[in-house]
């Protein structure tokens, strides 16, 4: 069949993007989804929803000039989980028998209910990444982190018998609806190493069979064959075939499948005419290159962004009758690209392959917000250094444009830089005061001015505290009355002193509420915060917060990630008020809480301009002040929350001892300030210890709290075995779930938890913050949670 889809390509630069956002610049699909699994509309109204996401999605490809607008990137929850579906690879659990639907889908990714159907409709999250997980019924498959992104996919489960089948036609459908619209289409799909790298192996039974989900392989290949052959049919020319673990540290056993798996998807006889662009990013391919040449495929894509060193390496090795497609435009911040300086860069590579040289975004637009249009409230400046997924087309196209010789591009192309050079140079970017104080840093600048075993004398002195302390993460309920109080503040409703008036209140409540309880070391309740790194954000000199820049976290859910656009400076203290408050109100300790600068980091989109590490401490600067303002305003116990640490990990292995030197460094720059008698609390919310414990101890806090709570106190094994010197709050509850603990439960977790910790060195507390529960689970599940505490305290101490 001969292709009817390339017109209009001619003898241009052929440009792409590798995926466009699908949550809809107003959100539309989330709140579309959400209205599904409330009921509130039906099937045929959410697929329609879809469907005019898609068409302006195209629409917007194809107006910017596009040489193919890319179809198979819109997904109802989770591209991976489409995937899945696709090759009909369903957990039996979540199959109805037949061909799967959209209900098959949300219940691979939601679970179902014992109770209805389609429980909890709004996704919201703590910040840690954890789902709400409601009830008893039929388990949702488990999610995690796309590669080192704030994106979460749905793992795919691996069964030794596992089969694969084509079976959901969505990719097709959309491929046809594109052609329809009279689009050039390249559809994308998820390329069978990656989707099995990115599974994990299931085994009912529980027992050890030796089962590698590599071994699936040879019985999913036939499925991409025929997903091939049908696209062939459909007259397309190009496939984007998605291989990002190309650019991690494979081992042999994973690098060298490569070879057969593509020599069986380029066997023409049972896939038809299309070509392959086998697509990587995140890093650099530069450990696989030489296997990904050896390749049969038609081209190779990389991304320069987060790899700008590769190109040299890759242009020479990638043989000339390939597409090279370069990454340049970022796909995962916000900034403007410096056209100028690439169209440079390309244009000897130009020379060199001619029409085999491809422009394109460096990965999926997904992870960028989507348009710096609806921004009405940055200033002018700042907006000419940002450009949002659709304005990223327009790059894109227009560097295509440039490196055709198209002169007004050329000169559109230097006016565009004009800008971002600008700010390199700018003072109120790059604060001559704020470089001053990271050239003056040291390591000592990290280090507490006492060892923790004497610091736990100053402190156990000063702190008054029992055998087994009990206390909380930080948040407590955000209330709808909150929420209503902080948008009505927004708006103008609320003034300034009547908003304080208001978030008193929420603090008396909280510490009224926490003295009734009886905990040991209270908190304000973190009302004043819509978000932890936000609030931040707002406070700190050096970031902008947009208003409409949301981008999808998973599912339904989506974030907001503050921007660091300059040097970052505390003003003036931002928590020592409430803090001081709320201590004032009663005679136990109030913990301070901050969140620290790693965090603040790992949530933010940062400057590209200066490096992550630059960044991370001129945070922990900043932080390093409000502790220092909080001790001096008579709080003994402050919280530096770092959730974030792990995820921060660069994706190769070689590159983590670097990052995690500097992100304890930064760390422990922000609490060093502390006296010995001030004790500093961290917070981590996950349970994979082991690979980072070295580091977690490094960071020296005094008392760290951690979850363990669903995993039955076992990733404790990790700090068992590590001997870790300082205080532990193995967390006893699990406040993603609704269910109250029992009191017996608590008392068996921590008798489980002082075998292995001695019982001196435990706290007792829930294993994240309570902002997502409400107030009746709260109390009750507090209240075990105290009572157990107290049991323990006197059979121990008995
Ligand atoms: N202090 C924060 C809270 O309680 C910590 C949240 C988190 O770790 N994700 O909400
Ligand atoms: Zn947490």
């Amino acid at each position: 069949m001969t292709s009817h889809l390339s017109k209009n390509i001619g003898n241009k630069t052929v440009t792409h993007v590798l995926g466009y956002p699908r949550i809809g610049e107003k959100r539309e699909l989330k709140f579309a989804q959400e209205q599904y699994w409330k009921g509130d509309i039906n099937q045929t109204e959410l697929k329609q929803v879809g469907s005019e996401l898609r068409q302006r999605h195209w629409n917007d490809q194809a107006l910017s000039g596009l040489s193919y607008v890319t179809a198979g990137d819109f997904a109802w929850y989770d591209h991976v989980l489409t995937t899945s579906l696709l090759l009909g690879h369903v957990p039996a659990r979540h199959s109805n028998g037949g061909a799967p639907d959209l209900d098959t889908l949300f219940k691979i990714a939601r679970g179902q209910s014992a109770v209805t159907s389609r429980a909890s409709a709004d996704e919201a999250g703590c910040g840690c990444g954890s789902r709400h997980e409601e009830g008893e019924g039929v388990a949702a498959s488990d999610m995690t982190k796309w590669f080192n992104t704030n994106y979460h996919y749905i793992v795919p489960e691996c069964r030794q018998d596992d089969s694969f089948q084509v079976s959901w036609p969505q990719l097709f459908d959309e491929v046809k609806q594109a052609i329809q619209a009279g689009h050039n289409v390249k559809p994308v799909l998820l390329g069978p190493l990656s989707y099995l790298y990115l599974g994990k192996e299931v085994n009912e039974e529980e027992v050890e069979n030796g089962f590698d989900r590599l071994s699936l392989l040879a019985r999913i290949l036939p499925a991409y064959q025929a997903i091939l052959s049908t696209l062939s049919e459909l007259g397309v020319e190009w496939v984007q075939i998605d291989e990002p673990i190309l650019s991690l540290e494979l081992d042999e056993k994973w690098s060298s499948a490569f070879k057969p798996a593509y020599h069986a998807l380029a066997n023409k006889e049972l896939t038809g005419e299309v070509k392959l662009l086998l697509t990587t990013y995140f890093d650099s391919v530069a450990d696989n290159l030489v296997k990904i040449v050896e390749l049969p495929v038609n081209g190779l894509h990389i991304d320069l962004s987060a790899s700008p060193g590769q190109l040299d390496a890759v242009n020479a090795a990638v043989p000339q009758d390939w597409v090279l497609s370069v990454g340049v435009i970022n796909g995962r911040n916000v900034w403007r690209a410096d056209l100028q300086a690439w169209l440079e860069k390309l244009q000897p590579v130009k020379a060199q392959r001619g029409d085999n040289l491809w422009v394109a975004s460096s990965c999926s637009l997904l992870h960028s917000p989507i348009d710096l249009e609806l921004e009405t409230e940055l200033t002018e400046e700042v907006k000419s250094w940002f450009a949002f997924a659709k304005q990223k087309l327009n790059e894109v196209s227009l560097l295509g444009a440039a490196l055709d010789g198209n002169g007004h591009a050329v000169e559109a192309c230097a006016s565009y830089s004009q800008p971002i050079k600008a700010r390199l140079t700018a003072t109120h970017v790059n604060k001559p005061q704020v470089q001053q104080r990271l050239n003056g840093l040291t390591k000592v600048l990290g280090e507490r001015s006492a060892a923790y075993s004497e610091r736990a004398h100053h402190q156990a002195e000063v702190l008054g505290l029992p055998l087994l302390p009990t206390t909380t993460i930080g948040s407590f309920p955000q209330t709808a009355e909150i929420r209503q109080q902080r948008s009505a503040f927004r708006t103008g409703q609320l003034n300034q002193a009547e908003y304080e008036q208001a978030l008193k209140g929420h603090i008396q409540e909280a510490v009224k509420r926490q003295e009734a309880l009886d905990l040991d070391v209270l908190v304000h309740g973190e009302a004043e915060r819509n978000d932890m790194v936000e609030y931040f954000a707002e406070n700190l000199a050096g970031f902008q917060v947009s208003r409409f820049g949301w981008v999808q976290s998973y599912g339904s859910r989506c974030v907001k990630p503050a921007i660091v656009v300059a040097d970052i400076e505390r003003e003036k203290p931002i928590t020592v008020d409430w803090s001081v408050y709320a201590q004032s109100l009663t005679s136990k300790q109030m913990k301070g809480m901050l969140t620290g600068p790693v965090t603040i980091l790992c949530w933010s989109f940062p400057r590209e301009d200066i490096t992550r590490k630059q960044i991370a401490q001129q945070l922990a600067f900043a932080l390093r002040d409000e502790v220092d303002d909080l001790q001096n305003a008579g709080i003994n116990i402050i919280q530096i929350d770092e959730p974030a640490i792990r995820e921060g990990l660069p994706l190769k292995k070689s590159e983590h001892k670097e990052y995690l030197e500097w992100a304890v460094h930064a760390f422990k720059i922000s609490a060093a300030s502390a006296k010995p008698e001030t004790q500093i609390h961290t917070h981590m919310c996950y349970s994979e210890f082991n690979e980072i414990i070295d580091s977690v101890a490094a960071l020296d806090a005094d008392v760290i709290t951690i979850e363990t709570s669903r995993s039955n106190m076992a990733l404790l094994k990790a700090f068992e075995a590590f001997n870790y010197p300082n205080e532990i709050g193995p967390g006893v509850y699990d406040i993603h779930s609704p269910n109250i603990p029992s009191q017996e439960w608590i008392v068996s977790l921590l008798e489980t938890a002082a075998r292995k910790i001695p019982v001196e060195r435990l706290w007792v507390n829930p294993d994240c913050g309570l902002k997502t529960r409400n107030w009746a689970e709260t109390e009750a599940s507090l209240h075990n949670m105290v009572e157990a505490a107290k049991t323990l305290r006197q059979q121990y101490q008995a």
